[in-house]
């Protein structure tokens, strides 16, 4: 496999001033964090997320990747897509075996077509994937490989993240991101200097519960909870690749507006919690507010 380091990468990403008037009559100030401008085929925080493990990997000699996700994962897209460019083979294991034996969708079938073997795994099993016995079983019939989880958040995914952080010092008082998993949540805080909080915005339903998870990354990856960080799960608009009409129009008229359509999945629900919470007036009159655009439409 070809070292993690010789992946082209824009870093630190571009931080970009983004005035909109709805926020300045509250005299706050937006920034983008285009974490999507960092690399074409590992887009935003899945390039931050695999990067440590993809070193890992190779440390320890691995040629393969085995993860996890569900049918429309951009983690196994971009898993499917490192492998590619450093010659790794990739397995992905698919939740759902429904899935096998139909026709791809165009995400799996991306991750297909950069040469990710897919499993397709019942949601029984899938639910246990993390069970010794369940992923010893996955690992003697699909190979011996480098184990990532789901989503890609672990240890090394939190610590490759808090790099963020670190790149926003000193220039935002809050930074916002929206939450699959946490990880990058997890990292960002800690990278983020003292003064400095964050805000997380989970796309699921039940995100409060996702505390819990950020809380248990920081400890493995950090030792303790680090950064101050708070989640806010009113935005999820009704669920995962869910949507509402006030979010559809509001992702249409940030278009409009700026020329920038948001990712809908994760991207808009977060710029519409960060826009609803100024509107509130839950930002004091000079705050600067990072958002971290974690992906391209
Ligand atoms: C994966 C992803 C996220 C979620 O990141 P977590 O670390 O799982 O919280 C956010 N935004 C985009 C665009 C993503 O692809």
């Amino acid at each position: 496999m070809e070292s993690p380091d010789a992946l082209q990468v824009t870093l630190p990403s571009p931080l970009v001033v983004l005035d909109d008037e709805r926020l300045l009559r509250h005299g706050v100030r937006l920034l983008l964090k285009r974490d999507d401008l960092i690399h074409p085929d590992l887009p935003g925080n899945k390039y931050r997320k695999l990067h440590l493990n993809l070193r890992a990997a190779a440390e320890a000699g691995h040629g393969a990747l085995l993860t996890f996700g569900g049918a429309y994962s951009n983690h196994l897209r971009a898993t499917a897509a490192a492998g590619r460019l450093l010659g790794l083979r990739t397995v992905g294991v698919v939740r759902g075996d429904e899935l096998a034996g139909r026709p791809l969708n165009p995400s799996l079938a991306r991750a297909a077509a950069d040469g990710m073997r897919l499993h397709f795994l019942d949601r029984p099993t899938y639910r246990r994937k993390t069970d010794p016995e369940v992923l010893a079983a996955l690992l003697d019939r699909l190979g011996p490989a480098y184990v990532i989880p789901e989503g890609g958040s672990n240890a090394l995914a939190a610590r490759g993240c808090a790099a963020l952080g670190r790149e926003l010092r000193g220039s935002a008082d809050i930074a916002a991101v929206a939450c699959g998993t946490g990880g990058t949540l997890a990292g960002l805080a800690a990278g983020l200097g003292p003064r400095q909080r964050a805000i997380g915005f989970p796309v699921l339903r039940g995100g409060a519960f996702l505390a819990e998870d950020v809380l248990r990354l920081q400890r493995e990856a950090f030792g303790g909870r680090r950064g101050d960080w708070r989640l806010d799960d009113r935005f999820h608009g009704g669920g995962y690749a869910r949507s509402t009409p006030e979010l559809d129009a509001f992702g249409a008229d940030f278009a409009a507006r700026h020329g920038l359509a948001p990712e809908p999945v994760y991207v808009a629900k977060m710029l519409h919690g960060v826009f609803t919470l100024a509107a509130e007036g839950a930002f004091a009159p000079g705050t600067k507010i990072a958002a971290v655009v974690t992906g391209a439409r």
